[in-house]
């Protein structure tokens, strides 16, 4: 196999076989961890505005409960496939299990893009997906939240729709993600980039680096990108190079981030910012910087690139970045990886508080949930980093072991092994 080719399902059960060795879990576990419990793969007409009928394939994979009910996103990708639905859910059975939820792992996906799609097209899918997978959903089986192509005003389209099918003016607890107005929570639309942005912002703390002026380099430019160029901008990093699908740009001295908000939502693109070089979404990852944050899509770093990565630091963004043969030249070179179980975990942490408060319709102010949140982020980024300076293991390792571990002791106590 090419390094090139390695499947974001191949990537995630290599980190699964390396973490599971290290943490001594027992056969069984190893056994059903390697395979999701339900899978449903569904097939549903959605009207065009043209008339016309299209079918969309959609999935929603339920990778482990043993922890609590399902949580994870749901992505609308024209590439998507059964294999990248499997290894997101897979992260997220243990991205839950280390922040210490109560919530077993899952994903979801439609094969479309909703670049091309009008917003009433994009809410008949949102409302078709929902009657398809009604099945597996439901307060105490599955809360699905954002992802790529996903965003509030579609979450609120697919709680509307469950509530619908149930005769329910007001449930909640269904899906996450939603418009604050109805049932959302405060802070939800930061709550990735703020994980993300805590993450550089610890490391740089462990490792005796300052962050102001630190030079960031973020790959994607959506919900988690632009959130976390915010943030990290307010704490003091200069943002020297960011990108979309369609290209990147580059300053030396740092971007203006709220100027290229404004030039990119007039211009529907990053090209062309005043003061800026444009570069290519592959460039980007090997630009001049301290930091790179890939926040787009799974398998970017490969065996190809990683010895070209110019950052001493990587931040995963996106889940799934980094593929194994990527990982283990990072090792070989020093290079720190902050791996996405660890610093992409807000949005799940944070719909866990949404439902919370669903759950007791009683809701907490922006500066309550983000708090709530930090809190819990330094206490596990800190256990994170001494497991694996004590054993010796990369960050992503004693990630793995940690939340592998929580996850095997409520299959033991469920009684499946
Ligand atoms: P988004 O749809 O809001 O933004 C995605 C960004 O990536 C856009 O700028 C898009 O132009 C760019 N992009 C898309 N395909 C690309 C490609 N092939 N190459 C380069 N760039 C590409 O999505 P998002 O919610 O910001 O998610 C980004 C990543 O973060 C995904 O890997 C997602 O799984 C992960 N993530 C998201 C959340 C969340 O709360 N939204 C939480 C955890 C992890």
């Amino acid at each position: 196999m090419s390094i090139a080719a390695e499947s974001a399902w191949d990537t995630a059960r290599g980190q699964l076989a390396e973490a599971a060795a290290i943490a001594g879990l027992r056969p069984e576990t190893i056994k059903m961890l390697s395979e999701p419990q339900r899978v449903l793969i569904v097939n549903f007409p959605v009207k065009m505005d043209n008339g016309k009928t299209e079918f969309m394939t959609g999935y929603r994979v339920h990778h482990n409960h043993a922890l609590g009910q399902i949580q994870g996103g749901t992505r609308f990708h024209p590439e998507e496939t059964l294999e990248d639905i499997k290894a997101l859910a897979l992260w997220m059975t243990v991205k839950n299990s280390l922040n210490g939820l109560p919530a077993g792992g899952g994903k979801g996906g439609v094969c479309c893009d909703p670049a091309v799609l009008s917003r009433f097209e994009l809410e008949r899918v949102c409302r078709a997906y929902i009657r398809a997978i009604a099945p597996l959903m439901g307060s105490g089986r599955d809360f699905p939240g954002a992802d790529i192509g996903t965003n509030a005003e579609t979450q609120s389209w697919m709680l509307d729709e469950w509530e619908q099918i149930h005769s329910m003016n007001h449930e909640p607890s269904a899906v996450s993600g939603k418009a604050v107005v109805i049932g959302g929570s405060q802070g939800r639309a930061a709550a990735t980039g703020l994980g993300v942005s805590l993450a550089v912002r610890e490391t740089c703390r462990v490792t005796g680096r300052d962050i102001k002026g630190l030079r960031v380099a973020i790959q994607g430019f959506g919900k988690v990108g632009l959130w976390t160029a915010r943030i990290l901008e307010g704490y003091g990093a200069s943002i020297v190079a960011v990108s979309d699908v369609k290209s990147g740009i580059y300053r030396e001295e740092g971007l203006d981030i709220s100027g290229l908000e404004e030039y990119a939502g007039c211009e529907q693109c990053l090209a062309g910012f005043p003061g800026s070089a444009v570069i290519s979404n592959s460039d980007l990852l090997t630009c001049d910087c301290d930091v790179l944050i890939p926040a787009a899509v799974q398998g970017v770093i490969t065996g190809e690139k990683a010895p070209r990565v110019k950052a001493k630091i990587v931040v995963e963004g996106a889940n799934g970045p980094t593929t194994g043969a990527a990982e283990d030249i990072f090792r070989s070179r020093g290079v720190v990886v902050v791996p996405d179980i660890l610093a992409n975990g807000g949005g799940t942490v944070i719909a866990y508080l949404e439902r919370v408060q669903g759950n007791y319709n009683y809701y907490w102010t922006e500066e309550e949930v983000h708090r709530k949140y930090e809190q819990m982020f330094v206490r596990t980024f800190d256990s994170v980093y001494r497991l694996a300076g004590e054993k010796g293991i990369s960050l992503r390792m004693a990630a793995w072991v940690m939340a592998l571990r929580r996850v095997e002791e409520a299959m033991a106590a469920r009684g499946w092994i």
